[in-house]
C-alpha cells in the first residue's frame, strides 16, 4: 500500500552530504588519536547531525538529509560493514588525492543495518514529515573495489543488490519514506548501463518507500534509452546547474520524476533566487510541475559551510518565486507517494 503526502509543489531537497563543523572534525581527530572515546564521538556527531538538519530547515528544505555527518567516504562507509570485504590500504584516485580502496576477497555478507541508526536519530531530530536516506548503490561499490572473489562484475553487483536490498527493507519497516541511492559510477563504462541499471532497480524490489537515484557528472543520455525499464525506481536526481542547464532537453517525454539540480556545488558562487527561479521555469517546457523536485547537482560537503547554507537559503528562495507564479494557476501541491 503506497504512502501519500502532501508537500508545497516543487518539494526542496538536498543530494545528502553537507559541510561538517569543525569542531566535529577536531573530536573526529582526537577520536582517531585514542583521546575522545567512541561515546565523545557519537556526542559530536549526533550534535552535528541535529545543527545541519537545523540549518537546512531553517533555509526551508523541505526534505532534509542528514549531511552524512557520519561518513568520511562513501563507498568506504559501507564496504567496512558488510563481511567480505578487505582494505590494503590507500591506493591514488587522481593528483595527491588518495582513496581507501576495498578489495572484495570473501562471499559479501549483511551482517546488520548499516544506516538504520542513522535514519532513526534523523528522525528524531527533523520535524518534517519526510526525511532522506542515502545509500551507495550496489554498481558504485563494485566499481571502486577490487573484486578478487566474484567470476564476474555482474554477479558481485548482483550480490551486493540482493544486500541493499535487505538494508532498504529494514529501513522502509522502520517508516523511512524517501531513499536515495546513490551511483556516481554509473556510465563510467557504457556497455555495462543497461544491465546495472537493472540490478539498481532490483535493488528495491518490494520496498515500500519512495527511491530516487542520484548521478552526477555523467553521460546522461545513456542513461535515457533505459529509463522505461525500471519498476522500482520513482526519481532520478541529476545535476544541471554545472552544465549550464545545457542537458534539460533530456527531460522530454521523461518517464519519472525529476530531482532537478539548480545548485551547483563546485563553485562558491552563491546562485541568486532569480537564476534559480529562471532554471526551474526552463525544466518546466519539458516536464510538468508535479513531477519536479528542487535540489542542489550534488552533496554539498566541499563547499564553506556558510556558502552551503546559503546556497540552500537561495534554492528555497527561487523556488519560491516560481511557487508563488504556479498558484495563479490553481498549481499548490505534489503528492509523494512511496510507491510508483
Ligand atoms: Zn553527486
Amino acid at each position: 500500500m503506497s504512502n501519500e503526502i502532501v508537500l508545497p509543489i516543487l518539494p526542496t531537497s538536498v543530494i545528502g552530504s553537507y559541510p561538517k563543523p569543525w569542531w566535529l572534525r577536531k573530536v573526529k581527530r582526537l577520536w582517531e588519536m585514542g583521546k575522545a572515546d567512541d561515546d565523545d564521538l557519537m556526542e559530536a556527531e549526533n550534535d552535528a547531525v541535529t545543527a545541519v538538519v537545523r540549518e537546512q530547515e531553517l533555509a526551508g528544505i523541505d526534505i532534509p538529509s542528514d549531511g552524512e555527518q557520519r561518513r568520511e567516504e562513501m563507498v568506504e562507509y559501507f564496504a567496512e560493514r558488510l563481511g567480505g570485504f578487505k582494505f590494503y590500504g590507500p591506493v591514488r584516485v587522481w593528483g595527491n588525492n588518495y582513496f581507501n580502496k576495498p578489495a572484495v576477497v570473501d562471499k559479501i555478507v549483511y551482517k546488520e543495518p548499516i544506516t538504520l541508526s542513522e535514519y532513526l536519530f534523523l528522525r528524531k531530530v527533523s520535524t518534517r514529515r519526510i526525511v532522506k536516506v542515502t545509500i551507495t548503490g550496489p554498481y558504485t561499490i563494485a566499481d571502486w573495489s577490487f573484486n578478487e572473489y566474484y567470476s564476474t562484475k555482474e554477479e558481485l553487483v548482483k550480490e551486493l543488490s540482493s544486500i541493499i536490498n535487505k538494508e532498504l527493507k529494514m529501513l522502509a519497516d522502520n517508516g523511512a519514506l524517501f531513499v536515495q541511492i546513490d551511483e556516481p559510477a554509473l556510465t563510467t563504462h557504457p556497455d555495462e548501463v543497461e544491465w546495472a541499471l537493472e540490478l539498481i532497480d532490483r535493488t528495491a524490489d518490494n520496498i515500500n518507500a519512495k527511491i530516487g537515484l542520484h548521478v552526477c557528472y555523467s553521460n546522461y543520455r545513456l542513461l535515457m534509452p533505459h529509463l522505461d525499464n525500471l519498476r522500482n525506481i520513482s526519481q532520478l536526481l541529476l545535476e544541471f546547474a554545472n552544465r549550464r542547464f545545457t542537458d534539460l532537453d533530456i527531460l522530454k517525454d521523461f518517464p519519472l520524476e525529476i530531482g532537478l539540480g539548480v545548485i551547483d556545488v563546485h563553485s562558491k558562487r552563491i546562485e541568486s533566487p532569480e537564476e534559480v527561479s529562471q532554471a526551474i521555469k526552463k525544466a518546466l517546457n519539458y516536464i510538468d510541475a508535479d513531477r519536479i523536485y528542487i535540489n542542489p547537482d550534488c552533496g554539498l560537503k566541499l563547499m564553506p559551510r556558510e556558502v552551503a547554507r546559503l546556497k540552500m537559503e537561495n534554492m528555497v528562495k527561487g523556488t519560491m518565486i516560481v511557487r508563488e507564479e504556479l498558484k495563479k494557476r490553481g498549481r499548490e501541491v505534489t503528492i509523494f507517494r512511496t510507491r510508483m
